[in-house]
């Protein structure tokens, strides 16, 4: 199953990624993003890939599991 990453050193805290699925992500006190979900699910799975995509600066990844 794929893993939900976010690139702490990428994440601008922009906070996309809150506001949009804030059922996959909270912010730090810094606002730099976090993960709640750590195995992504085949039924959250476009919604990871959603807010991927509108993330402006690519800082969520989706890592497949080998
Ligand atoms: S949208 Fe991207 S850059 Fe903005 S807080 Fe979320 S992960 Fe970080």
């Amino acid at each position: 199953m794929a893993q939900l990453r976010i690139d702490t050193v990428a994440c601008k805290g922009h906070g996309l990624c809150f506001f949009g699925w804030s059922q996959l992500f909270d912010l730090r006190e810094d606002g730099i993003a976090v993960a709640l979900v750590d195995q992504i699910p085949p039924d959250i799975r476009q919604d990871v890939e959603d807010a991927a995509a509108a993330c402006p600066e690519r800082a969520i990844l989706v890592v497949e599991e080998p």
